[in-house]
């Protein structure tokens, strides 16, 4: 439906869960997908498989999101090997989750390093091409917790919050540059990430649903293609929920 043709689009965290299907989503609207990560390759080389099967492009590009250096040079080659990223996706993302009296220094550094330092490591990686083209699209992982909170989740939470004033402020700073920016704000989505919820928490959310049941990745995915197509050219610094009615 939308015609992302001719776009190079980079996923981090592109392996599995949402990451993967949105990969994919973006490879059969016609982008080049570069598929970020951490250390599966296994799982990294899936998703490109899955993509070329498909018939679609795509190649799988290692580095931590954490890490600046890595994050730069990786980006740095991307960009000499295909001259452009026109569509960045921060999706990489880590959920411990603690009770406030279990957080540990070491859980808030790293949830924070990924989900939060990690997103503005790869925005300003990714800007100044975008600048150059006066055209670009990014896109950032947020969570319903963001907005609704939940006991248990109070670091994850913040970090997501975080990436909504992360959204807000780059959309204000370089809309005239052509660049929107905007969040996906997920609810509950099989993923690897809930896999472990126990079958009563499971159950809770799913109540606590009108829809009636968690999501699935593709269903963040159609969400995330919409944002980076030309037809998304008008919406900027907004927050798309795909949560199942679970927070309106
Ligand atoms: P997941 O755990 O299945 O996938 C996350 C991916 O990020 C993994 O491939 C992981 O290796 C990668 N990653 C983690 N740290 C990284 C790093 N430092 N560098 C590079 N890659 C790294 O999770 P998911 O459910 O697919 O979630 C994807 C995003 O959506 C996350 O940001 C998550 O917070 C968000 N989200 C998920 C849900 C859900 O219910 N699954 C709900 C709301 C928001």
């Amino acid at each position: 439906m939308f015609d992302l043709a001719g776009k190079i689009a980079i996923v981090t965290g592109g392996s599995r869960g949402i990451g993967r299907a949105t990969s994919i989503a973006l490879a059969q609207a016609g982008a080049l997908v570069l598929v970020n990560y951490r250390s599966n390759e296994d799982a990294a080389r899936e998703t490109v498989r899955l993509i070329e099967d498909a018939g679609g492009k795509a190649e799988f590009v290692a580095f931590d999101v954490a890490d600046p250096d890595s994050v730069d040079r990786s980006i740095k080659e991307a960009l000499a090997r295909h001259g452009q990223i026109d569509i960045l996706v921060n999706n990489a993302g880590i959920s411990i989750d603690q009770l406030l009296l279990r957080v540990s220094a070491k859980d808030l550094e790293m949830t924070w390093a990924t989900n939060v330092n990690g997103a503005v490591y790869c925005a300003k990686a990714c800007i100044r091409p975008m600048m150059k083209k006066r055209w670009g699209r990014i896109i950032n992982l947020s969570s319903v917790v963001a907005e609704s909170g939940n006991a248990g989740q109070a670091v994850y939470s913040a970090s997501k919050a975080a990436l909504l004033g992360l959204t807000r402020s780059l959309a204000r700073e370089y809309a005239s540059r052509g660049i929107t920016v905007n969040a996906v704000a997920p609810g509950f989505i099989e993923t690897d990430m809930t896999a472990d919820l126990p079958p009563a928490a499971m159950q809770g959310i799913v109540d606590q649903t009108p829809l009636g049941r968690i999501g699935r990745p593709e269903e963040v995915a159609a969400a995330v293609v919409f944002l980076a197509s030309e037809e998304a050219g008008y919406i900027t610094g907004q927050v798309v929920r795909v949560n199942g009615g679970m927070h309106v």
